[in-house]
């Protein structure tokens, strides 16, 4: 009971310790953790951008092919748009007609024969033979569009079966010197180009290359899915058109496929754009192992450290338990649980400097225990022993102001410190613990105490003894004086100084 403010004292500082390796060890960890996940993050970062880069480079290349293409093939378009005005080209023969009107351009290999329809659809001049079989277009897109509006320029129409091939189809308008409707020049390209086209390039089987009309038709599509062909992503509810920006890029999941993407778009300005797409899984495969593997290493050393910190906390604990009950022995007589005499002198020398800083008043009881050899004889050594755990007890239940300190000093002996305390205080709880032991052993042992008392503020060059001394020749008059009573030395010079 006695000790109790003395463990929390002795304690704090290793749960300070504990603690402090507790936290300095989280604070690392955190540290530690937030380090390699913007690491990882980063690496992400980074993988995402080369795919980007690389998924540009490709829809520029792809873009930049169709848009050479579809600008060579409308070159052949307009020659024979603007040739068709001449008057000659009536009445020449008709292989003089086809080398007049068709370049070479037009008979590559992915490139359809050029064919001229008049005003009303038919069919009039064809440049894979110079005797066209009848047929008539009227009804076509590509017809009615130039027939309709003289500034539709180059159209393209959606993916169709032309001549027996899948097949776009780009057509002008052929007008007059006076703007007047004289029917339409068609020619085709076959979807075996873009094939061709795809396959040249190394692509994985889940990569998309995806050519789209400015309109968002979707002309062709690698893998190549005819249901897909010629559907308009304008129209899809889950598809939002701002998606994808030109040059932009998106990530997630897209119009066709459930498979998320990386999907970029080229940045071209031709009639047709394309979009190049690569699963997300594929993009951040090689990151996803690294960053397994480093999160493993970072995890096991977390836990590592986790681990160690807990032990060496425990280990700490135990240690500063151990201490403080060594420390504890050290300090207190073992028979009465009072401190002992080696800390009373630590105490008193600590309180005197304290009381000479502070110009304050410090008293100290000597308590002794009265015929204790003849009750030692008389009783026997073992019951003496209770009867000085009866006095400390006595004592202690007197002495409980924080800083009091009340110590067994020898044998029979007790001595109480009583910082900031006057003569006349000291007095009353001498008194108190004098009453309270003959109360105590009243019908039983018999036993009493004797108490000298001495208080005074010391000053400079004083040493404590001279209380001791004080005290215990106050003791030695309370002895005299018939025993069971209380003496307070009388310090006149020293009292006077205080
Ligand atoms: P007085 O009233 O003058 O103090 O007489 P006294 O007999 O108490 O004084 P004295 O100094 O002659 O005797 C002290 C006795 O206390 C001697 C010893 O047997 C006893 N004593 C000292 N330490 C212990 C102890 O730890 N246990 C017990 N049972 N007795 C002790
Ligand atoms: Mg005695
Ligand atoms: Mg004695």
């Amino acid at each position: 009971m006695l000790s109790g403010w003395r463990d929390v004292t002795a304690r704090r500082p290793w749960r300070i310790s504990a603690k402090l390796l507790i936290i300095s060890s989280v604070v690392t960890v955190i540290g530690f953790s937030a380090i390699c996940v913007n690491v990882m993050l980063d690496m992400r970062r980074g993988e995402e951008a080369l795919a980007r880069q690389t998924l540009e480079n490709l829809a520029a290349t792809i873009d930049a092919d169709i848009s050479r293409n579809i600008e060579v093939y409308d070159l052949s378009l307009r020659a024979v748009a603007s040739n068709m005005l001449l008057p000659e080209i009536a009445t020449v023969p008709k292989p003089i007609r086809q080398l007049i009107l068709f370049d070479h351009a037009t008979t590559a290999r992915h490139f359809g024969a050029i064919q001229v329809f008049d005003a009303d659809g038919r069919l009039t001049i064809d440049a894979s033979t110079l005797d066209p079989q009848p047929e008539n277009r009227a009804d076509e897109d590509y017809f009615r569009i130039h027939r309709d509006s003289p500034d539709a320029g180059l159209f393209i129409s959606r993916p169709m079966l032309f001549r027996g091939a899948y097949s776009i189809v780009l057509s002008r308008r052929i007008s007059d010197s006076d703007g007047g409707f004289m029917g339409v020049v068609a020619g085709s390209i076959r979807f075996s180009y873009f094939h061709e086209l795809f396959e040249r390039l190394s692509l994985d089987p889940d990569d998309t290359i995806t050519v789209l009309k400015r309109d968002r038709t979707i002309m062709m599509r690698r893998p190549f899915d005819l249901d897909i062909i010629g559907k308009n992503l304008g129209t899809r509810q889950d598809w939002k058109a701002d998606n994808l920006r030109a040059g932009g890029s998106y990530a997630g999941k897209g119009p066709v496929d459930v498979t998320p993407r990386l999907y970029v778009r080229s940045s071209g300005s031709g009639p047709l754009f394309v979009v190049a797409g690569k699963p997300l899984g594929a993009v951040f495969e090689l990151w996803q192992k690294e960053a397994y593997r480093i999160g493993a290493v970072v995890l096991a050393l977390i836990l590592f450290v986790l681990a160690s910190t807990l032990v060496l906390g425990r280990e700490i604990g135990r240690r500063a338990e151990a201490e403080s009950k060594l420390e504890e022995m050290a300090t207190t007589d073992a028979l009465t649980g009072l401190r002992n005499r080696r800390k009373f002198d630590s105490v008193i020398d600590i309180e005197w400097r304290r009381a000479m800083r502070e110009k304050t008043q410090i008293a100290l009881l000597m308590i002794d225990a009265d015929h204790f050899k003849a009750f030692n004889d008389t009783f026997g050594h073992q019951a003496g022993d209770q009867v000085l755990v009866g006095i400390a007890i006595c004592i202690s239940d007197s002495v409980r102001r924080a800083g009091d300190c009340a110590a067994r000093y020898g044998g029979e002996e007790f001595a109480v410190l009583l910082p900031n305390t006057s003569a006349a205080d000291a007095f009353k709880i001498a008194e108190t613990i004098r009453a309270k032991v003959q109360g105590w052993s009243d019908g039983g042992t018999g036993s009493t105490v004797s108490c000298g008392i001495a208080s005074l503020a010391p000053t400079a060059g004083m040493d404590w003894a001279i209380l001791v001394a004080a005290a215990d020749k106050a003791l030695y008059a309370a002895k005299a004086g018939g025993r069971n009573q209380s003496v307070v030395a009388s310090l006149p010079t020293l009292s006077l100084a205080a």
